[in-house]
């Protein structure tokens, strides 16, 4: 946990969110200000900064993390979709947790 994190917030419940999915490891919730139709984000329980500070240590959690994509999107009705993690404010990352955004559901393919 990070004191002045968001998603830490999310996490721990004293921000709250549109959450489709919790387990032990991870949750996923809807962004609050969508890119696409269906646009969420899935985001490790643990606090990392982002995709550069990640480690052999992590290798499941990402695994864990893009493998629930296709699962949620299915839930979603998504027949496809886009995935996304941006890394650094160069990669234009603005929270700094780690989160995998999943985005579809428009008549195109949404712009990322
Ligand atoms: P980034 O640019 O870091 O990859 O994406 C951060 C995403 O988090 C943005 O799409 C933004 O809309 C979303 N976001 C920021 N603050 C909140 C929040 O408090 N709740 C939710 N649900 N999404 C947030
Ligand atoms: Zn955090």
């Amino acid at each position: 946990m990070s004191a002045d994190c968001i998603f830490c917030k999310i996490v721990n419940g004293s921000i709250p969110s549109k959450k489709i999915y919790e387990d032990d490891d991870v949750i996923a919730f809807n962004d609050i200000n969508p890119s696409a139709k269906v646009h969420f984000l899935i985001v490790p329980k643990a606090h990392i900064d982002s995709l550069a500070s990640c480690e052999a240590q992590h290798q499941s959690l990402l695994g864990k993390m893009l493998l629930l994509a296709p699962k949620l999107a299915k839930e979603q009705s998504l027949a496809g979709f886009k995935t996304l993690i941006n890394t650094g404010r160069d990669g234009g990352q603005e929270v700094f947790h780690i989160h995998l955004h999943v985005l579809g559901g428009g008549d195109k393919p949404p712009k990322a």
